[in-house]
C-alpha cells in the first residue's frame, strides 16, 4: 500500500478533508463551505468552549461584521497590521459609501468603541464578553480550515480595573484553550509567549498554544492578547476609579478558530482517512448489520434497541442500514473517522454478541451483548485518552533539544529530509535580538513558535549568535 501521509502530507490532507465530506471549495479564493460534518465538529468545540466561558462569568454577545474605516486607523500598529489583509466594501444600493467598511478581520475596534461607551465607572468592571463569528483576512497562501480568507471563530474582549487583573485574564483563557483543546480534541499544545515579531497588531503581549501536526510542522491553534492600556488610550475606555479619577482600562482578546478542526485532522489523521477524538465526532458509534441480515428481522429489532439505549445515555449513534455491502460501509466509515464501528449479523445473534472495531485499534474485539451497554462509553472514553497519549508520544519524538548552532539546525534539517522524518521542533537558545530571528527564518524557513513557560530544557546560548541567550524558544516550520 501507497503511504501518501508519509510521502506527500498535504496532497494527504486534501484527499482525507474530500473523502470524508468535510468541506469544498467556493468561487471566492481562499473561502470555504463547511459541510455538515465538518460544521458538527465545530459545534462540538462551540459547546465545550461556551461551558468553559461561562464558567467564567463570560457571555455572548454579537457585533455587527462591517467596520467604519476611521475606527481603523484609531490604533497605529492595529491598523498597520491588519490593512493588507482587509477586504472592503465601498458601494451600496447602487451608490459609493461616504466611508468605505471593512470587513472585519477580528473586533476590538468595534468592540473597543462600544466599551467606551459602556464603561462609566469601576462598578462597570471587569466588562467581559464573547463572539462567535465569521472574520476575513485576506490570506496569500491559503489552505482548508488552517487559513482561510474568511474563518469562522470566538473573540473574546474584556476591560478591566488593573493591569493585574486583565494579565490574569489573559494567562486564565490561554489555560482554558489549552485544557479544552487537550482534553476534547486531544491534540497537546505547547504554551508560551509570541516573540515581538508574532505578537498581535497592537497587543503589549501575546500568549499562544502551538501543536505540532503528524508531518512536524506547527500550527498555531489559539491565542491570548494582553493589549495593557493601548486599545483603551485609541478608543477612549476611560471609568471613574475607586479614588475618582479619570484611568484608562486594561484590555484583552483571544480567539480560537475553525483552524482548529484541521489541527484535529493533521493531528490523528491516518492513511485509512479521518480518526476523531469520540467527543467532537459527530457520529461516535455506527452500527452496521452484517450476514444476510435482511431474512432476519431480529438483527435490526436488536440494534434498533442497542441505539436506542446508547441514545438514552446521551451518545451519537447510527445505524447503517443502507443497501450497500459492509465491505463498502467500513470503508465509508473508516474515512470519516468514525471512533467505534459495532458489527453485528446472525452468527453474532446467536452467540449473543456484537463484533467492536474501534476506528484507531486495528483488532477486533467480540463483546457479550449483556455487557455492550456499560463496555462502549467506557471503550469510548479509552479511545480519547489513547489517542492523545499517541499524539504526546509522537510530538516527544519530534522534539529536538540537542541543537545549539545555526549549522547544526540546518544539518538537522537535512539529515531528517534524507532519512525521509520530520524536522520536528526544535528548542533553541535566543538573544533577543529580532534581526537574529529572521536570520533563523530567512535561512532554515524555522519561524519562533513561542517561549515556552517550562521547556523541557533551559538554553544557554543564542543559536544564531552564541551570545548567551535571554530566552529559550521553540522553532518550527509551521502552517
Ligand atoms: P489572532 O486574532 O491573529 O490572534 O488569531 C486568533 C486565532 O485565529 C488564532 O488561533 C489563529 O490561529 C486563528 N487564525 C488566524 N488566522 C487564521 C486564518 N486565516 N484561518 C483560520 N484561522 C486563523
Amino acid at each position: 500500500m501507497s503511504n501518501l501521509q508519509k510521502e506527500d502530507f498535504s496532497a494527504w490532507y486534501i484527499q482525507t478533508i474530500k473523502q470524508a465530506d468535510l468541506m469544498d471549495y467556493s468561487p471566492v479564493r481562499g473561502c470555504i463551505i463547511f459541510k455538515p460534518d465538518a460544521f458538527e465538529i465545530w459545534e462540538h468545540i462551540q459547546e465545550a468552549f461556551n461551558r468553559r466561558f461561562k464558567e467564567e462569568g463570560i457571555r455572548n454577545a454579537y457585533f455587527p461584521m462591517l467596520i467604519p474605516e476611521s475606527y481603523f486607523t484609531k490604533e497605529k500598529d492595529h491598523i498597520e497590521g491588519f490593512s493588507p489583509e482587509l477586504p472592503w466594501v465601498t458601494e451600496a444600493a447602487g451608490e459609493e459609501l461616504e466611508e468605505r467598511l471593512a470587513l472585519r478581520p477580528t473586533s476590538e475596534t468595534m468592540i473597543g468603541n462600544a466599551y467606551a461607551n459602556w464603561i462609566q465607572s469601576y462598578r462597570d468592571l471587569p466588562m467581559e464578553m464573547n463572539q462567535w463569528a465569521n472574520v476575513f483576512r485576506w490570506e496569500k497562501k491559503t489552505l482548508p480550515f488552517l487559513r482561510t480568507s474568511e474563518f469562522l471563530w470566538q473573540e473574546g474582549h474584556t476591560a478591566h480595573e488593573t493591569e493585574e487583573e486583565a494579565r490574569h485574564r489573559t494567562m486564565r483563557m490561554l489555560t482554558i484553550y489549552q485544557e479544552v483543546i487537550e482534553s476534547l480534541l486531544a491534540v497537546p499544545v505547547y504554551e508560551g509567549q509570541k516573540t515581538p515579531s508574532e505578537r498581535f497588531a497592537g497587543a503589549v503581549d501575546t500568549y499562544s498554544v502551538e501543536a505540532m501536526m503528524k508531518d512536524g510542522k506547527a500550527v498555531q491553534a489559539g491565542t491570548s492578547h494582553f493589549m495593557g492600556t493601548k486599545f483603551a488610550e485609541a478608543f477612549d475606555i476611560k471609568y471613574l476609579n475607586r479614588d475618582n479619577e479619570h484611568v484608562y482600562a486594561h484590555t484583552t482578546s483571544w480567539g480560537v478558530s475553525t483552524r482548529l478542526i484541521g489541527a484535529l485532522i493533521m493531528t490523528h489523521g491516518d492513511e485509512q482517512g479521518l480518526v476523531l477524538p469520540p467527543k467532537v465526532a459527530s457520529r461516535q458509534v455506527v452500527l452496521v448489520p452484517v450476514g444476510p441480515w435482511k431474512k432476519n428481522p431480529e438483527i435490526m429489532e436488536k440494534l434498533s434497541t442497542l441505539r436506542d439505549g446508547l441514545r438514552e445515555k446521551g451518545l451519537r449513534v447510527i445505524i447503517d442500514d443502507s443497501s450497500n455491502s459492509p465491505g463498502f460501509k467500513f470503508n465509508e466509515w473508516e474515512l470519516k473517522g468514525v471512533p467505534m464501528r459495532i458489527e453485528f449479523g446472525p452468527r453474532d445473534l446467536k452467540n449473543d454478541q456484537v463484533m467492536i472495531k474501534m476506528r484507531d485499534l486495528s483488532e477486533k474485539e467480540s463483546v457479550p451483548l449483556d455487557d455492550v451497554l456499560s463496555y462502549i462509553p467506557t471503550a469510548l472514553d479509552n479511545m480519547q485518552t489513547r489517542l492523545l497519549e499517541k499524539a504526546r508520544e509522537n510530538r516527544k519524538q519530534h522534539e529536538y533539544t540537542h541543537i545549539n548552532t545555526l549549522d547544526e539546525l540546518k544539518e538537522h534539517i537535512e539529515m531528517k529530509k534524507a532519512e525521509g522524518e520530520v524536522p520536528g521542533f526544535v528548542l533553541a537558545g535566543w538573544d533577543g535580538d529580532p534581526e537574529t530571528e529572521a536570520k533563523i527564518k530567512e535561512e532554515t524557513g524555522f519561524t519562533t513558535r513561542n517561549i515556552p513557560f517550562d521547556p523541557p530544557v533551559k538554553k544557554e546560548t543564542c543559536i544564531v549568535s552564541g551570545k548567551p541567550a535571554q530566552y529559550t524558544i521553540w522553532l518550527a516550520r509551521a502552517y
